[in-house]
């Protein structure tokens, strides 16, 4: 019940962000949220940079993680969002090579 209640936290962090930030939400479930946002434009792929990290950032206030588990989780399970992340930013024209 917890894991299903702190995936439940993550994705709704996912949507509400989107939400807050004037993107409108297509779906959002369990396994993911889809928003739409308009292509080629800079200040909605900075947007969605902030929306792909808040899932994992409400998830680690919920959790208090300690820094070996977030270490462990930016390379799992949340490193999907990491990657959206990284990718809107680098639309944008910054942020290249900020993964390794
Ligand atoms: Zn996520």
């Amino acid at each position: 019940m917890a894991a299903l209640k702190t995936v439940a936290l993550h994705e709704a962090a996912h949507a509400v962000v989107a939400r807050v930030l004037g993107q409108p939400v297509k779906l959002a479930s369990l396994d993911s949220v889809l928003t739409r946002h308009r292509r080629g434009d800079s200040k909605a792929h900075r947007q969605q940079a902030i929306v792909a990290l808040a899932g994992p950032a409400a998830e680690d206030r919920l959790c208090r993680h300690t820094r070996e588990e977030r270490a462990q989780l930016w390379a799992t399970v949340w490193r999907i969002d990491l990657a959206n992340a990284v990718g809107h930013v680098d639309a944008t024209g910054g942020g290249a090579n900020l993964v390794a």
